[in-house]
């Protein structure tokens, strides 16, 4: 699970790395034999009986720093990575986060730019709110139609949805589900563990290849539940 990608030396909620960091972690996975791909690609060789060797990327926020310094270094390691917009802030910047720097969102334009380069681009709601303080009006058009404005945006529907905060309820995850994605991705799923409650590993910028290692380990373990689930 990665944010944003560039300098670091303001980060309060530790949502950035460097590019040269990232382009650091992405040869340690290459040389370890693993390659790092989009959730749905995971998913779908998983599926196949086809995953080994694969680690999902995530990016979320949809931060203007993933075109200029997160896309090269992928594409120089031949990766692909799943970036989750908030279709209600394109354009915008990070209000949700009061004590960091203010860092700007893509537009729809840059959106179609990273999804024509081979990313796959997913759902983070409309506007980055905690899902599981929602009512029932907010939720349905936090899922249902941020859904449908990435369609309109890029042509295809999104499979993905990634909870914001990382708060996630049965209600929550309910409503996700029942809006038409196939997948979401959480950080720590407790009960609730399976296609629609993926876990996820915070990956920063003091991850080198000993810390890289234990999380990689700690994340086959915690995964093991899912395993097999479509
Ligand atoms: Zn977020």
């Amino acid at each position: 699970m990665y944010h944003s990608v560039g300098d670091c030396s303001d980060d309060p909620y530790r949502v950035t790395v460097t590019p040269e960091r990232l382009d650091r972690q992405l040869r340690w996975l290459r040389r370890r034999g693993l390659r790092g791909v989009s959730v749905a690609e995971l998913l779908a060789a998983r599926a196949r009986g086809e995953g080994r060797g694969l680690v999902g990327l995530t990016f979320d926020d949809g931060y203007t720093d993933f075109l200029d310094n997160a896309l090269p270094v992928l594409t120089r390691w031949k990766c692909t990575a799943t970036l989750f917009v908030l279709p209600g802030r394109l354009g915008g910047d990070n209000a949700w986060d009061p004590l960091g720097p203010r860092k700007p969102l893509l537009t729809a334009d840059g959106v179609r730019r990273a999804a024509g380069a081979g990313m796959e681009i997913g759902s983070h709601g409309l506007t980055h709110v905690d899902l599981t303080r929602a009512d029932d009006t907010l939720l349905k058009a936090e899922t249902v139609e941020s859904r449908a404005l990435l369609e309109e945006l890029t042509g295809v529907p999104a499979a993905g949805f990634c909870y914001p905060y990382g708060t996630v309820d049965r209600r929550v995850m309910d409503a996700v589900r029942d809006a038409g994605y196939s997948y979401a991705c959480a950080i720590d799923p407790g009960e609730l563990s399976g296609p629609h409650v993926l876990p996820r590993l915070h990956v920063g910028q003091h991850d080198g290849a000993v810390r890289l290692l234990l999380k990689y380990r700690l994340h086959r373990l915690r995964r093991r539940p899912v395993a097999g689930l479509r």
